[in-house]
């Protein structure tokens, strides 16, 4: 066979939504041994590498730099001679400001063999996301893409004013938020009208996203004014007005809005992926973590002897892959399982249970487990023998139910819930700096632990004007019985009635706009 040999990929990681990365790109990424990334690109898309992958932060962000240009080239030829392949992302197109022409020379010079995989240029992305068309035919003839930030060390500038002031092109800055002054003023002292359109796009494609418009007269105080700092691109000419007509992104029911997720981590993408869609920023907060019970015994011997049971209840997606996990550690498959009824509690845990090539007899409405009573109702559960893998300290009235309908349930811990505390510095922080305008709460746990985070702090202060929403009623009584009110209930007990109850609450719910 023969050696496989390094290679480096120069990859556009796109602007920041991480939807816009290519499909080359992703591929790339997900068969990489090495990935290399600034801070411009999406740290989302780390999660296409492989487990093993190993993953580099070289930082850059305006002067300060985390590894030199230089050691970055450095590492890069490194890795490739170790016969690694290199996923090197880079924001926006790698050839674009982006330096990559530079890394492929020095790449070329240590005859390391290289790809590059263009991205989508934040350029091009941002005044889009912000509603600019680069190009309009009523409006301009071309476009420039201009570095607002020419190199310290060069003798003379380049920066051709005149041609800049004197053609109807449409201006796009990068790196020039810091000389934005400098701009509009040598644009203007070239003869640019100083009504001409301007618009900073910081963020752009981002949860994130801010702009802010002017004419090149006021842009510098607006610019100050909404205190917008770097990334940002800054777009001059005719085509900013269009954005009056043609703003979308911003225009996302929950835009603009910073909504902290406190279920786990493993659990939280579904929630996250469609509050993002709906425009709003997430910042996850995760208070529980799900760990497989401290004492595996009862969850075993009860898997080694499911001949005994006539019903398996599942009460949530977390149960269903515990159980399953030690079903299959055991050496069983779902063939041990074919003997017996099932339940699950929501159409989550019926789908997830599926997923195991399996249906479940019974469906209870909703997660709470009275509606599980409800589902048995009709059964003569006398004498059966019930197993209930579930989260150790389960609320206890599903047993209770079962048992007085006759059943003799056995209830094994499958899992347990333990508080999560790593973001607790980052929660208090933006609670005092008033930067977050949403909690949502998906379970009475979430509560109590987002609460033992803030032990200690003063939580009328903290929670002031920040939206508590909860995902049904128990959860609800969990916030009051801790003294707080939630201010947003879902009705269905599921995270679409959360995702709904969140948009009724903004009200400003645009049906149609959200999602095309
Ligand atoms: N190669 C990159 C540009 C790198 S230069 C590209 O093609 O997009 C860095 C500059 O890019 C920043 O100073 C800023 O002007 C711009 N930039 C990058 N990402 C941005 C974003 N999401 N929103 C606004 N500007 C961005």
């Amino acid at each position: 066979m023969r050696q496989s040999r390094g290679k480096v990929y120069l990859i556009g990681a796109g602007p920041g939504d991480p939807g816009l990365i290519t499909v080359k790109a992703k591929e790339c990424i997900q068969s990489a041994d090495v990935v290399v990334y600034d801070y411009l690109a999406s740290p989302v898309l780390l999660d296409y590498a492989k487990k093993e992958a190993e993953i580099i932060y070289v930082g850059k962000k305006g002067g300060d730099h985390t590894l030199t240009q230089e050691k970055i080239n450095l590492l890069l030829v490194e890795k490739a001679r170790e016969g690694k392949s290199v996923a090197r992302l880079k924001g926006g197109d790698p050839f674009v400001f982006g330096r990559g022409g530079e890394e492929a020379q020095e790449l070329l010079s240590y005859g390391i063999s290289y790809e590059v995989i263009p991205g989508v240029t934040s350029a091009v992305a941002a005044p889009a996301y912000a509603g600019i068309p680069v190009t309009h035919r009523d409006h301009t003839s071309f476009v420039s893409f201009i570095t607002g930030h020419e190199r310290p060390d060069k003798k003379e500038s380049r920066m051709q004013w005149d041609i800049f002031a004197k053609s109807d092109a449409t201006l796009v800055f990068l790196m020039g938020v810091k000389n934005l002054s400098n701009i509009v003023t040598k644009l203007m002292e070239h003869g640019k009208p100083s009504d001409t359109p301007v618009a900073l796009v910081r963020w752009g494609t981002t949860t994130r996203q801010q702009t802010v418009t002017g004419t090149l007269d006021t842009i510098v105080d607006a610019v100050e004014k909404a205190r917008l700092k770097s990334p940002a691109i800054i777009v001059v000419g005719h085509v900013v007005s269009l954005r009056d007509e043609l703003a979308w992104f911003d225009k996302k029911p929950l835009f603009g809005k910073k909504i902290v997720i406190t279920r786990a981590r493993a659990q939280a993408s579904g929630l996250v992926a469609e509050l993002n869609r709906l425009g709003a920023q997430c910042i996850e907060i995760p208070t529980i973590k799900i760990a497989p019970p401290e004492d595996k015994n009862p969850l075993e011997a009860a898997i080694d002897h499911l001949d005994r049971y006539d019903w398996l209840v599942l009460t949530s997606v977390n149960g269903v892959k515990f159980f399953f996990d030690t079903l299959f550690e055991k050496g069983k498959d779902v063939r041990a399982l074919g003997h017996l009824k099932f339940a699950c509690i929501g159409p989550v845990t019926k789908e997830r249970l599926a997923d195991y090539g399996i249906i479940s007899d019974i469906l209870p409405e909703t997660y709470q487990a009275e509606s599980v009573v409800d589902a048995f109702s009709g059964l003569d559960m006398t004498g059966k023998k019930v197993l209930l893998p579930r989260a150790k300290k389960a609320r206890t009235i599903l047993p209770e139910q079962l048992t007085r309908m006759g059943a003799l349930v056995d209830e094994v811990t499958a899992y347990e819930t333990r508080l999560a505390d790593e973001g607790k510095d980052l929660l208090i922080d933006m609670l005092k700096d008033r930067d977050i305008d949403a909690v949502t709460f998906t379970s009475s746990s979430t509560v109590t632990n987002f609460l033992t985070l803030l032990d200690g702090q003063n939580l009328p202060a903290l929670l002031e004007g920040v939206i508590l929403a909860s995902i049904g009623p128990i959860t609800s009584d969990t916030i009051r019985a801790k003294g707080l009110a939630p201010d947003i209930e879902a009705d269905s007990f599921t995270i679409e009635g959360l995702i709904e109850a969140l948009l009724e609450h903004y009200e400003n719910v645009l049906p149609g706009v959200a999602d095309n």
